[in-house]
């Protein structure tokens, strides 16, 4: 192809990103065969799908990973934006990027199939492709089994001192705070967060890993993680001593079962190459990707005629909450303001 001045001056603003991110190799916006990603996964998690996805339909695959600012350099992007598809975790955060206007609803019997109704928007605007439980972990040592099986039971007064998490706002907690108040109302949900709350052994700090080394070293007796990390720490020498000194409780298995989140995606508002995106978003629900998706961090298939890895599975069967993400997520600013309200976070 010769190059316009037109095609020219794309070019050069496409090499321009390349500084901030990973390869943009030709011109996004006007290329037939090409499908424009920006995400906040990370490149080992994702690629090696967008590699098969290439090799099967031979559609190339940019894709810009940045840890922040994505949204925003979509909105400042506008209708000019060369991207397609945006790929992020949690459903507060694939909210949010619709709420910025940002996105746009596709509609696809392959990915209404693919995806259980529960894990996707109902104006078609994000998709989980796949899950992580928010899971309990306990002592080995101090805690008895049954001792701990519900969200619920960590509100009670016996264990004061004793329960270790992450901040309040972080939005894996935002999240589960939502379900809580999606279950029981504000007001319950607010009660049982004080109650979290006052047994804390101290102020929210770290990650979620965090809190599993914090139970190992004895600081506290139960924490609440993705499930996830239970398999990176499994497989991390390092870590595997922390992992090894809890047991996994998948919460609530005698009522609505246990709150899941999602990593998912959003098809943009302006994308160019909506064909190759709608593709790339159908392969990424089917069989083959979602293996090999679930596998690469220990997560959970949305697609349930996918198994989990054997790793992943080794950890039990459970039950998960079936209220929709959609219907969980509406409660995200009054999350947000309970953590403020019962001074969860210190
Ligand atoms: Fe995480």
């Amino acid at each position: 192809m010769r190059s316009s001045p037109r095609v020219k001056s794309l070019l050069q603003a496409s090499l321009a990103l390349s500084v901030v991110a990973s390869a943009w190799i030709s011109t996004p916006a006007i290329a037939a065969d090409e499908v424009n990603v920006y995400s906040y996964r990370q490149p080992f998690l994702i690629k090696p799908m967008f590699d098969q996805f290439t090799k099967e339909t031979g559609i190339k695959v940019n894709t810009v990973f940045a840890k922040k600012g994505l949204v925003e350099r979509l909105q400042n992007e506008g209708k000019n934006s060369p991207a397609d598809l945006i790929f992020t975790v949690d459903v507060g955060n694939l909210s949010g990027a619709v709420q910025s206007g940002v996105t746009q609803g596709v509609e696809s019997d392959t990915l209404n199939r693919n995806i259980p109704s529960e894990f996707r928007d109902t104006d078609g605007h994000w998709f989980g492709l796949t899950n992580r439980a928010r899971i309990i972990v306990t002592s080995k040592e101090r805690i008895a089994e049954g001792e701990v099986t519900r969200y619920e039971d960590l509100a009670k007064p016996e264990f004061a001192g004793r329960i270790c998490t992450r901040s309040g706002k972080h939005v894996y907690m935002n999240a589960l705070i939502s379900s809580m108040i999606a279950h029981h109302g504000e007001a319950d949900a607010k009660a049982w967060l004080t109650g979290v709350k006052d047994n804390l052994a101290r102020t929210p700090q770290g990650n979620d890993r965090a809190q599993v080394k914090a139970i190992s070293e004895g600081e506290c007796d139960i924490a609440i993680i993705n499930s996830y990390y239970m398999g990176a720490m499994q497989t991390d020498e390092e870590q595997f001593a922390w992992a090894d000194s809890v047991n996994i409780i998948f919460p609530n298995q005698g009522d609505r079962g246990t709150h899941m989140n999602i990593a998912g995606m959003s098809m943009t508002a302006s994308a160019p190459n909506k064909d190759n995106a709608l593709k790339l978003m159908e392969f990424l629900s089917s069989d083959l990707a979602q293996a090999m998706y679930a596998e690469q961090n220990h997560e959970y298939p949305v697609n349930k005629a996918v198994p989990a890895s054997g790793l992943v599975r080794s950890w039990g069967e459970f039950n998960h909450d079936p209220l929709p993400l959609s219907d969980v997520v509406k409660h995200r600013v009054t999350a947000s303001k309970l953590v403020d309200e019962v001074g969860y976070d210190g």
